[in-house]
């Protein structure tokens, strides 16, 4: 079974070869060469290859069906750079505060701190693991500068309330974007930009690629030109911008997997489904609020006893089995972020100590499952027993 290790410096076994009888992490669910053909065939034809050309304009169209009617999309070359260049047509003060959540992968934070901005890490809601906005704003009165944006993680692809983020927004003048980058199934509405990534990783994958969603028309044509050395339909630089557009052959990648997308949906939803069987008698094991049922994402992500997460990624790993803390402990601990001012963050550590990402992809066969499932439960009562094994009354 091919797999892709999701870390691009994770290179201990090459992308599409599984270590012997492991279990891997994640295996993108891509299109095919032969899904592919008519797309590029189309290419060949047209004789257009980037700057916007028919492919990427059909791939934006379909997308933006996916959201509220007059929501415009922008489709950029990874989503790193679409949240840095989100950022960079808000026209924000250098120097001044983004509020981002600890609990993110490290590309937030890389954004924030490519725009120009300081990253200030504060600490999200323990249960669900993200950035609230009366989160946020209890916290702006202990913000180390003026704070001009935010942006909310959607921990691992969980819907997030764009609405609740556009009164946010109203309400103090600090400017957000959504960082949804695993969030393609559970994204609907744009009220603030939401971006979205087609990492291969990632639910729909492209390669590398992302998108951001937006209701807001100058908005979106901004940054269409941050994208396109800030030229408006001529080839006049306006200011200083980028190249960081999408090519037609990527479109291609994306318009065969949104054609495949209803059928790598269901895939995944029973795949979902079959796991979440497979550990409904585990009430230590809790799943993320509707995941695979209400939405589906291409990871699982699991609550765990507190403070158990090393040794049943441990346990999992003597049996086997790869896990992954997606988020590691926190990226303010990153060398990259270490100086960054943090807020409390009690609860990041915790999530932290207790989640633990689960192998999960749109193939995981019922071997797979059970195998997860019955170490899992063995890692469990191993904690257990260590418990009982250690109280202080010993003879
Ligand atoms: C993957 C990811 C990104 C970055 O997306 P790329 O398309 O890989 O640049 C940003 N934020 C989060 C939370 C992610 O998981």
């Amino acid at each position: 079974m091919p797999a892709v290790k999701p870390d691009a410096l994770d290179r201990a076994s090459p992308p599409g070869i599984v270590r012997d009888g492991r279990i891997p992490i994640a295996s993108p669910a891509m299109p095919r060469a032969s899904d592919l053909a008519p797309y590029l065939e189309r290419i060949d034809s047209a004789g257009w290859y980037s700057n916007f050309g028919p492919l990427v304009m059909e791939f934006e169209a379909r997308l933006a069906a996916r959201f509220s009617p007059g929501t415009c999309i922008v489709t950029l070359a990874n989503g790193t750079l679409a949240l840095t260049l989100a950022l960079e047509a808000m026209s924000l003060p250098k120097g001044s505060v983004c509020a981002l959540p600890s609990w993110t992968f490290v590309a937030t934070a890389h954004a924030v701190s490519m725009a120009g901005l300081v990253p200030w890490f504060v600490d999200v809601h323990p249960e669900t693991g993200e950035l609230t906005p009366e989160g946020l704003i209890a916290l702006l009165p202990q913000a180390p500068g003026p704070v001009t944006a935010a942006i909310p993680v959607a921990p691992m692809g969980r819907p997030m309330d764009s609405s609740a983020w556009r009164d946010f927004q109203d309400a103090t003048g600090v400017k957000v974007v959504i960082d949804a980058a695993a969030g393609f199934d559970s994204a609907a509405s744009a009220k603030v930009p939401v971006m979205v990534s087609l990492h291969a990783t990632k639910t729909l994958g492209v390669g590398e690629g992302g998108f951001i969603a937006s209701e807001d028309p100058e908005f979106s044509a901004r940054l269409r030109a941050m994208t396109n050395f800030a030229f408006l339909g001529d080839r006049v630089s306006r200011h200083v911008a980028t190249n960081a557009k999408l090519s037609e052959y990527a479109a291609a990648v994306g318009l065969a997997a949104l054609d495949r997308w209803p059928a790598t949906r269901n895939r995944y939803l029973a795949a979902a489904r079959r796991l979440r069987i497979a550990l409904s008698d585990a009430q230590e094991v809790t799943f993320q609020e509707g995941w695979g049922v209400d939405w589906i994402s291409s990871t699982c992500l699991v609550r765990l006893p507190p403070g158990s997460a090393a040794r049943v990624e441990a346990a999992l790993e003597a049996s086997g089995i790869d896990t992954r803390r997606w988020w590691g402990n926190g990226c303010h601990l990153a060398p990259a972020f270490r100086d960054c001012p943090t807020g409390d963050l009690t609860a990041t550590e915790t999530l932290a100590a207790s989640t633990l990402g689960l192998p999960f992809f749109a193939d995981l066969s019922a071997e797979q499952i059970h195998r997860t499932a019955w170490a899992l439960r063995g890692a469990l009562a191993g904690l257990q027993s260590q418990i009982s094994r250690s109280p202080p009354h010993d003879p």
